[in-house]
């Protein structure tokens, strides 16, 4: 084992068992298929079954409320787990788990909560979010996708883009404008929208650079009819909705960087151990060495801010600041880490055979999604000046 906190004896036992559970499972049910499911663009659809069995798709909800009813922590290192074997299975939990549920766990009425909360946090469901638009990406309140009050339903029109789990999703929620304030910028609500909505479709599925086995797509919204009481949270609150939310999945974005960086690690360390060159195994050269160094001391750190974020987001203190701390450094330490393994792997590295490759074009989704690193790097500006950045 890697002496990089992957057997993670600072952890609670809670904790390690249930990282140890996902391990062996990797291991032995999700490490076998990745690399087919990867070539063939497929969704893995009976593993995100399986996961789901297992209580891995409601970890940090209350059992209440259909979850496993564990933390914050727990989920973070759950997501890591998964994401050390599979980069795009890791993506569709965290869509499903911080995206598509938690709005309807933080804001969702009784009702709302045991007939879409239930059965998404018991895995009988996949949830997806959908705040991004052709024209509103970073500048989210640039929503252009509408809502409008008819008798006793809401109609949107409008579209989404590069939706996580669009088309395996049963459970979207989505922002829409339902009114402009005083000073010209939108009013968005949250809405519940179920997947055979009429007027609901999804459009075009993307061919991306990496996690090519987890779905992202366009949402149409055409007259699309939902009952009044599928608003989630208040009218015209749906911004503020939102940013909470991200907040939350940006420690699972950071998680499973995390998870991908430490892969890139530990195929790293037995390459550099393996590989001789020059008569010596090139993990002697202090030029790979130091790079496994540099690898190991980064991911350390990274993971003792994704632990942080998480553990303060458990005491219900506020997180918004370590949350896009722990986002931007896990993703950028992922996308060195994993470049850093291709290079020690040399031309075998470029070579689908080692993996490695696959490593480095997951981890770039890591500094784009739920925010760029741009981003992240304007929200903590503001949270430590106090000032309007950017
Ligand atoms: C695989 C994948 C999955 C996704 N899943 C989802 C999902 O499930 N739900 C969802 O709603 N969205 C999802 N997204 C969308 C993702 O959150 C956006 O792509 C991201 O927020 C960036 O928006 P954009 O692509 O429009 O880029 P832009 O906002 O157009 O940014 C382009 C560039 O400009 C920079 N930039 C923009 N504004 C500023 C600024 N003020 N200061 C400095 N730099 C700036 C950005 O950092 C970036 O480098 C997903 C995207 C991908 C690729």
């Amino acid at each position: 084992m890697i002496p990089s906190g992957a057997v993670d004896l600072e952890l609670p036992q809670e904790h390690r068992l249930l990282q140890e559970t996902i391990r062996e499972f990797c291991d032995r049910e999700v490490e076998p298929v990745v690399a087919d499911h990867e070539r063939a663009r497929r969704f893995p659809a009976d593993l995100v079954r399986r996961i789901g069995e297992m209580g891995w798709l409601g970890i940090p909800y209350p059992e209440s409320e259909g979850g496993a009813g564990m933390d914050t922590l727990a989920y973070a290192v759950a997501v890591e787990e998964i994401a050390r074997t599979w980069g795009s299975l890791a993506l569709i939990v965290a869509a499903h788990t911080s995206l598509g549920s938690a709005p309807i766990h933080l804001f969702g009425t009784p009702e709302q909560k045991q007939r879409f909360l239930v059965p998404l946090a018991a895995g009988r469901v996949l949830g997806a979010y959908g705040l991004t638009e052709p024209g509103a990406g970073s500048d989210a309140g640039a929503t252009r996708t509408s809502a409008r009050r008819d008798g006793d339903a809401w109609v949107i029109d409008g579209e989404k883009r590069f939706i996580t789990n669009a088309g395996r999703a049963g459970t979207y929620v989505v922002a829409a404008r339902t009114g402009t304030r005083p000073d010209g910028s939108a009013q968005v609500s949250a809405f519940i929208v179920p997947a055979d909505a009429p007027g609901f479709s999804v459009g075009r599925l993307e061919e991306k650079m990496g996690l090519h086995a987890s779905a992202t797509g366009e949402l149409h919204f055409d007259g699309c009819r939902v009952p009044a009481d599928h608003l989630l949270g208040r009218e015209g609150e749906g911004f503020p909705l939102f940013l909470q939310v991200l907040d939350g999945g940006r420690i699972s974005i950071a998680a499973m960087a995390l998870g991908l960086a430490q892969a890139a690690l530990e195929a790293s360390t037995t390459y550099a151990r393996e590989r001789e060159q020059f008569g010596r195994p090139i993990g002697s050269f202090e030029g790979v060495a130091f790079m496994v160094a540099d690898m190991a001391t980064e991911i350390a750190a990274a993971r003792g801010l994704v632990r942080r974020a998480a553990w303060l987001k458990d005491r219900g203190g506020p997180y918004r600041l370590e949350a896009a701390q722990a986002k931007l450094y896990a993703s950028e330490v992922a996308s060195r880490a994993t470049s850093a393994a291709v290079q020690i792997h040399g031309g075998y590295g470029y070579v689908e055979e080692y993996r490695v490759e696959r490593y480095l074009r997951d981890a770039k989704l890591t500094e784009i999604g739920e925010g760029t690193s741009q981003i992240q790097r304007l929200v903590i500006g503001r949270e430590i000046l106090g000032l309007r950045v950017g």
